[in-house]
């Protein structure tokens, strides 16, 4: 069993930390700083062999270079001039493993056209940066709405039970727009119920699963690309 463990950065970010207890080796999902990662490490005696960047962006990226220094690990992530160190380049198709586990790496383009995600299919856990949140889904920076929603029906058609590994802590503000957005769903209102409470007490809201995401999150619910791309520029002026 892979233990995934937070470790949370800048304002509301989330660092994956991934370690395998047979092999004793550790991975990090875009470490977009180093400090916080390294106290964690050594705070648990782990050691990092590899980085996986889901996509190029700076609160993702930052820190590869000063883990790389500091660990000597090897950095993988998707084929982007604009990722830090990238030792490997990860395409549709391509693994990355940890111990006997092994990553299938999936292309999810639409917040940023070189965005993957990793899937561990015999572990139900798919690590989806910016792609797809607890209720929400990344801004469009570079991609099509018809790239996004086919990437958010990549993931929400991965088996119900599979958890979700988002990079961001953005489910309250998700919560209010989902509920705005579909006001007479009533497992968006019980979980915008369950959200708040967790928030109020400064807890973590994620991992998230598929058949929560298929229940709860509009984005994934939106019928067509069209509809995803209206309710997109909704939440982009929503408060
Ligand atoms: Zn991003």
């Amino acid at each position: 069993m892979l233990k995934i463990v937070p470790v949370p950065a800048f304002t509301d970010n989330y660092i994956w930390l991934v370690h395998d207890p047979d092999s004793g080796e550790t991975a990090v999902v875009d470490p977009g700083e180093a400090a916080p990662v390294l106290a964690e490490i050594e705070r648990r005696g782990w050691t990092v062999g590899q980085v996986w960047n889901t996509h190029w962006h700076p609160d993702h990226t930052g820190g590869n270079l000063a883990l790389k220094e500091a660990t000597g690990c090897t950095i993988s992530g998707p084929a982007s001039p604009r990722i830090p160190g990238n030792d490997r380049e990860l395409s549709e198709g391509d693994a990355v493993r940890i111990g006997a586990h092994v990553g299938r790496i999936v292309e999810v383009p639409g917040h940023t056209l070189d965005h993957i995600a990793i899937i561990f299919d015999d572990e139900r856990i798919a690590f989806v940066g910016d792609t797809l949140f607890a209720m929400g889904c990344g801004r469009l920076f570079e991609g099509t709405p018809e790239q996004m929603y086919a990437s958010l029906e990549k993931l929400a058609s991965l088996p119900a039970d599979t958890r979700l590994y988002c990079a961001h802590e953005y489910t309250l503000s998700n919560a209010r727009f989902a509920a705005a957005a579909e006001p007479d769903n009533k497992d968006i209102a019980v979980r915008l119920d369950q959200v708040r409470a967790l928030r109020d007490e400064g807890r973590i809201t994620l991992p998230t699963t598929v058949a929560l995401e298929r229940a709860t999150n509009p984005f994934v619910r939106a019928s067509d690309a069209e509809r995803f791309a209206s309710l997109r520029a909704r939440k982009d002026s929503f408060g």
